[in-house]
């Protein structure tokens, strides 16, 4: 018996586990704050939601998914991404007007692992469906922009693009795939393959960038609207204070975006992993899986790749370690009424001897350190350079105003 976990996993224990609570928890924090309530929906879907959502032709599709038949014969696919399921769920609710929704857990793909890239792999992103003002793009923008800088990613860049709409776009694919059609002979074979399926994701290929550098742009053949849409976001933006780059060869490897399309990047990390996520508008996606019209904007962050990119310090699991020269018995009881003062509180179940437990209390990096002493009321607490002695009732508030 190997206790190794599949391939592409990782079992994420402390103090790895510790930076991941606490993104967690910013996440938390920042979505709520932008009026993003939670919404849960199921880790698997029925296949052909997958297949309409994210596109028939994509990799995700076509070579990533998990795929399973179950015993009723359905056969179900273990979610590539979070888009395609929230916005099931918000059809299905008969939700209508702007409805904002936040999500957090874990995707599965089939992709060859490697640092930062796990086949199950934990994704963070709001929808903000119903709604198509540019106003929404840059809030949606502005949200990922706000958590990534205070979960520390270094070097944090905004990159973004428009990808038009049905009615500029088409006329833009004509032009390309013949700027395309003319090079035919300098492109590689995956390029090839998309010139007459999807031209416009063969612009984000890195072998072909040379024949790339000179193609035409969207930003340059955009419509009115989609031009007076794009404009907008960037002003806004720009009245955010936050950094942009456009990039006219950014297009995301799902075929459901229109108009805006962004990403985050930390350009710290190796180019083939800096993107720490990214998201875009998609008009049209409600309606590809079978609903009503309802546009929206969104975006999901990879929390591997955040984890990744912030090499901090993971931090410690408790705040406070108690010591107690009287036994474990009345440790119990001492740590139970510090806890429920609100501290957070780790000890020694067994009993070891005093020089054992204060080992124990510099491995596990708590900051304060309070020692039980013989009649179990008076207590010895260490924080810092610091050092006082005082009945146990009196220290959450000495501590709580030193940690
Ligand atoms: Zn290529
Ligand atoms: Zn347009």
């Amino acid at each position: 018996m190997s206790f190794r976990p599949p391939k592409g996993t990782d079992d994420i224990g402390a103090p790895e586990s510790n930076r991941w609570r606490d993104i967690l928890r910013q996440w938390d924090t920042w979505a709520d704050r932008f009026g993003y309530p939670l919404v849960m929906t199921p880790i698997f879907e029925s296949t052909d939601l997958f297949e309409r959502g994210v596109g028939e032709d994509t990799e995700v599709v076509t070579k990533q998914m998990y795929t399973f038949t179950d015993r009723g014969g359905r056969s179900l696919t273990l979610r590539p991404e979070g888009t395609a399921g929230v916005v099931r769920a918000f059809l299905d609710s008969g939700a209508r007007g702007a409805w904002k929704g936040a999500y957090s857990g874990p995707m599965f793909r089939h992709e060859r692992p490697q640092a930062g890239r796990r086949r199950q792999f934990w994704q963070l992103g709001v929808e903000y469906l119903d709604v198509e003002g540019p106003a929404a793009d840059a809030e949606v923008i502005e949200l990922g922009y706000r958590f990534l800088s205070a979960v520390d990613v270094p070097g944090l860049k905004v990159v973004v693009n428009s990808l038009g709409d049905t009615v500029c776009r088409p006329g833009y694919m004509t032009t390309l795939g013949s700027y395309l059609e003319e090079r035919r002979e300098m492109l590689c074979d995956d390029s090839l393959a998309l010139i007459d399926v999807n031209p416009l994701r063969i612009l984000d290929c890195t072998v072909c960038a040379p024949v790339l550098a000179d193609a035409p742009a969207m930003k340059d053949h955009l419509c009115e609207p989609c031009a007076g849409h794009y404009g907008l976001v960037k002003k806004s933006l720009d009245g955010l204070s936050i950094p942009f780059e456009e990039d006219a060869r950014l297009v995301r490897g799902l075929d459901y975006y229109t108009r805006t399309a962004f990403e985050y990047i930390a350009t710290q990390l190796d180019a083939a992993q800096n993107a720490v996520g990214g998201g875009g508008r998609y008009d049209g996606l409600a309606e590809s899986i079978g609903g009503r019209r309802a546009p929206g904007v969104g975006f999901a962050l990879g929390v591997d790749r955040i984890v990744l990119a912030s090499g901090k310090d993971a931090g410690s699991q408790a705040d406070v370690y108690l010591v107690s020269e009287t036994g474990p018995e009345n440790a119990l009881i001492a740590a139970s009424g510090l806890r429920l003062a609100g501290l957070s509180v780790d000890f020694d179940t067994e009993g070891r001897r005093v020089e054992a437990q204060f080992k124990s209390a510099s491995r596990t990096g708590a900051r304060a350190l309070v020692v039980l002493k013989g009649d179990g009321d008076e207590v010895d607490v260490r924080i810092g350079g610091e050092r006082e002695q005082m009945g146990l009732d009196a220290v959450p508030e000495w501590l709580g105003d030193r940690l």
